[in-house]
């Protein structure tokens, strides 16, 4: 086993690694869109429907000074890490850290304190699940802190130039070459670390057009990014390529992978299993049930949003991130091709 680095990297398709300095002084928070559901069921999300529609100016001054990181313990090598943003996994042993996703810049020192109550071994690599600022916005920190980051090619295109989240009128700059993945893919690749088959599978077009969901395959851990939200409507990065067929295929997918005693770690919202994703998934073909029709009857967006087609479901999946009507328009344009 080696020290550092994984073992085998078994490659399907086009893999690519990117030599970049990472000598770019630091210099840009990375704008990112939310606030840690699981944190927000707590506390409440006010918060988080604040941010998301800042521009990046306010989202830089956002005051990250009181958001903690928990750490839950998922099984002997897998930890669950939650603060503000996505839900952070961590693999660690022999090899050392391996970790998706890394929230925002500002927490870094906070994350990293926390992994480093888990393990003394340096972080070798981080998989970004999509490119959203709040799975992404730690990767200059911590690619300078030696980590190698990993994610579809998509994501690499996206976070290297402005972006525009049509959903919430915002402009999210490009980032620094340092925050870049230096290793993409373009549909799967697998890491062989801490003893443990490590799977990382694209999800096309579903949350966006660079999703991956992680398989920790010895630990029967599977990390599932932005694809599910648990408990709550999900957000459809529509003008990042995500549609609703995409995120119901990636939810079944991992769904086909999983069984009764995996651990489901979501993008946002609290550790769950295949009971939860299953009443997610019937959740967004109801979704699509109901409003494929409205979508196709030549009502307007804002008709069909007053007329709430989806109240029946709003009471359950509504109190988060996605109020109903805003979901209910995302959903709107996605199948109306607007
Ligand atoms: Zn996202």
């Amino acid at each position: 086993m080696q020290k550092q680095g994984i073992n085998k990297l078994t490659i399907k398709n086009k893999l690519q690694v990117a030599g970049i300095a990472r000598a770019l002084p630091f210099s840009m928070m990375r704008g990112g869109a939310f606030r840690g559901m699981f944190g927000a069921m707590i506390s409440g999300i006010v918060g988080s429907a604040l941010i998301i529609g800042s521009s990046s100016e306010a989202l830089a001054q956002r005051d990250f000074s009181n958001v903690e990181i928990s750490t839950t313990k998922v099984t002997d090598s897998i930890y669950m890490l939650t603060g503000a943003g996505g839900n952070i996994a961590v693999s660690a042993g022999a090899d050392g850290v391996f970790m998706i996703d890394d929230q925002f810049a500002p927490l870094s020192e906070k994350i990293l304190a926390a992994i480093s109550e888990i393990s003394d071994k340096p972080i070798s690599y981080v998989v970004n699940t999509h490119w959203h600022g709040d799975h992404t916005g730690g990767n200059e920190n911590i690619g300078n802190a030696g980590a190698v980051i990993v994610a579809h090619e998509n994501v690499r295109k996206r976070m290297s130039t402005p972006q525009f989240m049509k959903a919430f009128g915002r402009e999210v700059p490009a980032s620094p070459d340092s925050a870049l993945p230096v290793i993409t893919f373009t549909e799967d690749v697998s890491f062989y670390f801490n003893d443990s088959e490590i799977q990382v599978r694209h999800l096309p077009h579903a949350h966006t057009d660079g999703d991956s969901m992680v398989y920790f395959s010895d630990d029967n851990v599977l990390h599932m990014g932005d694809t599910f939200f648990n408990g709550f409507f999900p957000f459809i990065d529509q003008s990042s390529g995500g549609s609703l067929d995409g995120i119901i295929e990636a939810a079944e997918r991992a769904l086909s992978i999983s069984d009764a005693d995996t651990s489901i770690i979501p993008g946002h919202g609290p550790i769950s299993g295949q009971a939860d994703l299953q009443t997610y998934i019937a959740m967004l073909k109801e979704v699509k049930d109901t409003m494929t029709p409205l979508a196709k009857s030549g009502q307007s967006r804002e008709e069909v949003i007053a007329a709430k087609p989806l109240s029946a479901l709003s009471e359950q999946w509504g109190n988060g991130f996605m109020k109903p009507d805003v979901f209910t328009g995302i959903v709107y344009d996605i199948l109306s091709g607007s």
